[in-house]
């Protein structure tokens, strides 16, 4: 569908959580460090029942999400201690996050508070021990320049990062603590983004300027994005857990598709005088002789139980999004109550359900023509559950669209999580004090080259051409790649970015313990390197001994390989004797023999001595020969 967002009135902002690649965890001294769950060596669990926050208000999304009561276990691992179990008061604020935190504010031109206090913010589905998120407001009313105009940035948040689901049963879900109180910072955009491509590109603009500050972790799950979207006649829903860049344009605009269909499908429901019956009907007699697999699985123990909704046909099945019907919305609201989904008769006959049990339902529903009826099989009360829940879903079909929580799905489409959360969230926590931000501490902040204009550095001060420049400034590698280039002024930038980004990875692949090789290795090898000592194609097999025996010196490693074993003065003996018995042909062509004489002395000394030193060997050689023989 192609829409004019203009006309639409669309309106997206974007909130980021994105890792902080610190030492230790924001409330205790942890490191934050990724575990295999099969480490674990500790497990208990909770239950997490809501409490009523200061306003004396119970949350909304608080309740719906605790209807169904879970058992929360927890893994621990010798890398987590009582902090994150909720055994023991944090600790305070990690200094080195919060410096983090204030350089990305200021890069954000943002506004930085006084003082820092920490709050908590009511979590309960699970994902925190203890029941909150501890969250500290770190800059307020900052911006950045787009092509759609400067779009505002309202917060900066610094924040723990949740413990990882594992799994998900009926009864229980698994959390691991590992990722627990690791540090994020969470930034929300104002509603500024007016079309698809523009929140992709102020995603990405976004993403660059974090990754600039080389203080964030990188790779799957370490950054999240949520996204907030209306259109004029609308509502706000926010669409939660987007962790492909590529896929916040589909999003935007198949959210802009659903909330214009919903209202034309709210037209249509209006013009017709549909209503919303309540009455719930027991069906499970129109089904007796079915030969339906779905419903017969279901009737063991259970009830078929439907709705009637007056003036819904044909509006039911009506696509919304991609593969989506309005159906898939009350389908994904019964769903909050254990059912598996539910029947609609704009898609029916169909499951083996036959058209004369559809004609008996009908019936059995007093249902006109133009009604749609909606049926659930399962235990009664979860039925009955299900079917409240889609009542309340479909009379807002009648009056507006609901305002959600929703779950980003992989094909750009969205799925109803719950309702949106109120404000009245936070209280404060009284374990951890408050942090002073000095206006000194703010004017030392230093700001980061952003990663675009480190590229362009890289360009003009290293000759490195666009996709080597552009790869080793947003790389991981890029603080070593600046080591390497100060310690070795002789080091070629193209030979220390390939090895950095692509032989090390490959070596990594080949299960080569990478991790050995230190800063000094490296910077061993290139001045070996640029000194001639080593030839190009041995740096692999030179790192790969080095990561093997990380006690060895580059040079002993190199040995080891009878790479580099040719003392300078052994390489002249070769020479010498290559020139002597050539000197006729040295004569006849002068400086161009250098060339056919490289293949002769290279035969011997392949692989012991770089080229370029065989090269610059021969050349001094004959020019001095000639010059004598003239
Ligand atoms: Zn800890």
């Amino acid at each position: 569908m192609s829409l004019d967002y203009r006309a639409l009135g669309l309106k997206a902002g974007l909130e980021i959580h994105q890792q902080l690649d610190t030492k230790e965890k924001l409330f205790c001294g942890c490191p934050t460090l990724l575990r295999d769950v099969k480490e674990s060596n500790l497990e208990f669990f909770r239950y997490l029942r809501p409490t009523q926050s200061e306003m004396g208000v119970v949350d909304k999304a608080a309740l719906e999400e605790v209807k169904l009561t879970k058992r929360f276990i927890y893994k621990a691992y010798d890398t987590t201690c009582l902090v994150e179990n909720d055994e023991e008061p944090p600790r305070e604020l990690n200094q080195e996050a919060l410096q983090y935190a204030l350089v990305i504010a200021r890069m954000l031109n943002m506004h930085i508070v006084d003082e820092l206090y920490t709050m908590r913010k009511i979590v309960i589905d699970g994902s925190n021990t203890s029941g909150f998120q501890r969250t500290d407001l770190v800059a307020t009313k900052g911006f950045l320049e787009s092509s759609g105009g400067r779009v505002g940035i309202d917060v900066l948040c610094l924040e723990e990062e949740a413990a990882q689901k594992i799994e998900d049963k009926v009864d229980s879900v698994i959390y691991s603590l590992d990722r627990l109180g690791i540090p994020l910072v969470e930034i929300g955009t104002a509603p500024d983004i007016v079309s698809p491509a523009h929140a992709r590109e102020v995603a990405e603009k976004l993403g660059m300027i974090l990754r600039s500050t080389g203080r964030v972790k990188r790779g799957i799950g370490t950054i999240r994005q949520d996204i907030n979207i209306s259109i004029a006649e609308g509502a706000r829903v926010e669409i939660k857990g987007v962790q492909e860049l590529d896929l916040i344009e589909a999003i935007v605009e198949q959210e802009a598709a659903r909330q214009f269909v919903l209202l034309e499908i709210k037209k249509e429901l209006i013009k017709r005088r549909a209503s919303v019956s309540d009455k719930i009907v027991d069906v499970t007699h129109v089904f007796a002789n079915t030969s339906s697999k779905v419903i017969l699985k279901a009737l063991k123990g259970g009830s078929v139980l439907a709705i009637n909704l007056p003036g819904f046909a044909g509006l039911v099945g009506k696509e919304i999004q991609p593969g989506r019907r309005l159906g898939t919305e009350f389908s994904d609201r019964a769903k909050k109550s254990g059912v598996g989904g539910i029947f609609h008769t704009d898609e029916l006959p169909n499951y083996g359900i036959t058209e004369e049990e559809v004609r008996a339902l009908r019936n059995a529903m007093g249902a006109q023509d133009g009604d749609c009826v909606i049926m659930v099989a399962d235990a009664k009360e979860r039925a009955k559950g299900a079917l409240e829940a889609v009542i309340i879903r479909a009379r807002e079909a009648l009056e507006c669209i609901p305002e959600e929580t929703r779950r980003a799905l992989p094909d750009g489409n969205s799925a109803y999580m719950r309702p949106l959360p109120g404000a009245a969230r936070m209280y404060p926590e009284t374990d951890v004090p408050p942090v002073e931000i000095t206006e000194e501490r703010i004017r030392n902040i230093k700001l980061p080259e952003l990663i675009e204009e480190r590229k362009a550095r890289y360009m003009r001060q290293f000759k490195l051409n666009e996709e080597l420049a552009g790869q080793i400034a947003r790389s991981q590698n890029m603080p070593l790649f600046e080591t390497i280039m100060a310690k070795v002024p002789g080091a070629n930038p193209t030979m220390v970015v390939r090895t950095l980004e692509t032989t090390l990875y490959e070596l990594e692949k080949e299960s080569v313990p990478v991790n050995n090789i230190k800063e000094e290795h490296l910077v061993q090898l290139f001045k070996l390197q640029s000194e001639g000592r080593i030839p190009n194609e041995a740096i692999g097999s030179i790192l790969k001994t080095s990561a093997n025996k990380p006690e060895l010196s580059v040079d002993k490693a190199a040995q080891s390989l009878g790479i580099g074993v040719v003392e300078t003065s052994d390489l002249e003996t070769v020479i010498d004797k290559v020139i002597e018995s050539k000197m006729d042909f040295i004569k006849e062509k002068g400086l161009n023999s250098v060339g056919p004489l490289m293949g002769v002395v290279m035969k011997d000394l392949r692989g012991k001595v770089s080229g370029q030193e065989i090269s610059r060997l021969l050349k001094e050689k004959i020019s001095k020969k000639l010059d004598t023989v003239k």
